[in-house]
């Protein structure tokens, strides 16, 4: 799999999606990287115009309004970009791009920063 080379182009998707536990969602992308998603912290991150505000990209979502066993009751495709969340605090109108979703990977290589060195 080492041919793909500029990780972030837009031919970047999950090619497995599965729940790894009772909180995590593991997603496998078509890079080879692996991803495991802590579902609470997905849903405080919800890019939708409800919990962000679209024109100043301000965080309108209280955390402490979300319970703390939030998880996702459905996930849905949409299109080939990205994925629709509903979830058991009757929030449904997230979508998560898949090149979200993947800035949202909290995995050490992501974090220190170094996703774009190769
Ligand atoms: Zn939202
Ligand atoms: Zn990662």
């Amino acid at each position: 799999m080492n041919h793909w080379r500029d990780s972030m182009s837009e031919t970047l998707f999950p090619k497995h999606m599965r729940q790894a536990g009772e909180r995590e969602l593991a997603i496998e992308w078509n890079d080879g990287h692996a991803s495991v998603y802590d579902v609470r912290a997905l849903r405080l991150r919800c890019p939708c115009a409800q919990c962000i505000d679209e024109m100043s990209g301000r965080k309108l979502l209280d955390d402490a309004a979300v319970p703390p066993d939030v998880k996702p009751v459905v996930i849905n495709p949409v299109g080939r970009y990205a994925i629709h969340i509903e979830w058991t605090d009757g929030h449904r109108s997230g979508i998560y791009t898949y090149a979200q979703l993947r800035g949202l990977c909290a995995c050490e290589a992501c974090t220190r920063g170094s996703a774009s060195a190769r």
